[in-house]
């Protein structure tokens, strides 16, 4: 299963939902949440991101099986960061011991 935050947007929450489930995956919203049976690929997420004209919008990778979907400021709102080396997102404490782990 893999689970997609969209950041409180509730629209593109539905618009990926419709989207995950006309390219044949089973997948569900709860608010601005989606989860899908099958584990999803980024790339998945990057060309419905692309298909959909949302400008700005990036696809942001935080638990081994959770994506974030939202504007980069979104994100930063949120009270979330991106580790600079490799995409991982999460709130800040977090982070910081994340990027320990890679030797920052
Ligand atoms: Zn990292």
């Amino acid at each position: 299963m893999t689970t997609i935050h969209c950041a409180y947007d509730e629209e593109i929450a539905n618009n990926l939902m419709d989207y995950l489930n006309k390219k044949g995956e089973d997948s569900t919203r709860e608010k601005d949440r989606v989860f899908t049976k099958n584990k999803v690929r980024k790339t998945t997420l990057d060309k419905f991101l692309d298909e959909s004209e949302l400008d700005g919008y990036s696809v942001m990778l935080s638990e081994p099986d959770t994506f974030i979907v939202a504007k980069k400021t979104s994100v930063e709102d949120f009270g979330l960061a991106q580790c600079e080396i490799c995409g991982y997102v999460a709130f800040d404490e977090e982070l910081f011991a994340h990027r320990r782990a890679h030797g920052i």
